[in-house]
């Protein structure tokens, strides 16, 4: 089994090899397989979202220009510190759309920084559905295509 470290996404035994984004699964519990009394196959997975996929991919990128350079990697992207969210679209209309938005913080279950509500700031773990969520996801469909295809201005969307 390939064994990559939590916070630098590099490989612990290959320090040269790195996973990240959809690829990476965590050491431990969250990614062993397990079957239920009845032989159903019970496997858990944290949510894989595109916010933690750019975040670890930065950390790895940093991390290998860092060996290039010859020093030993130190950035880090702890999905117990990385937020997600999802706007999954239920019906495409400028007036009568829908669309939920889920919010989580943090991704991981971080039990030390948020004991009272099994390791989620519940100020911001949340869910609405409604026409705003279709509204957020047309403005960000259309910024994000406005971005990569190197328009006037694209350097400030974020
Ligand atoms: C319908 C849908 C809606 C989603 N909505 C949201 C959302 O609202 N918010 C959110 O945060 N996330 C959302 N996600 C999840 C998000 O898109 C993924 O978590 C994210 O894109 C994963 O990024 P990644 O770079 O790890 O993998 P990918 O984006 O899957 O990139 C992997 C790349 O590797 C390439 N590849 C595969 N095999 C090979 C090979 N052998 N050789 C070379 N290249 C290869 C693939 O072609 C692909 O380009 C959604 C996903 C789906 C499917």
């Amino acid at each position: 089994m390939v064994r990559i470290g939590q916070k630098t996404y590099q490989n612990q035994d290959y320090k040269n090899i790195f996973a990240v984004g959809i690829a990476f699964a965590p050491p431990g519990f969250m990614s062993k397989p397990f079957v239920s009394s009845k032989g159903v196959t019970i496997a858990p997975a944290i949510p894989r979202t595109g916010y933690t996929s750019e975040l670890t991919g930065k950390a790895a990128a940093l991390n290998i220009a860092e060996m290039i350079q010859g020093r030993e990697p130190c950035h880090t992207a702890s999905m117990a510190e990385t937020a997600g969210m999802c706007i999954a679209s239920l019906k495409n209309s400028l007036f009568k759309g829908s669309a939920c938005t889920i919010g989580i913080y943090p991704i991981v279950r971080n039990r030390e920084r948020f004991p009272e509500h099994n390791g989620r700031d519940i100020k911001a773990a949340t869910v609405e559905l409604g026409l705003a969520g279709a509204w957020f996801k047309r403005v960000l469909h259309h910024a994000f295509l406005h971005k990569l295809a190197g328009k006037p201005m694209w350097k400030y969307i974020p």
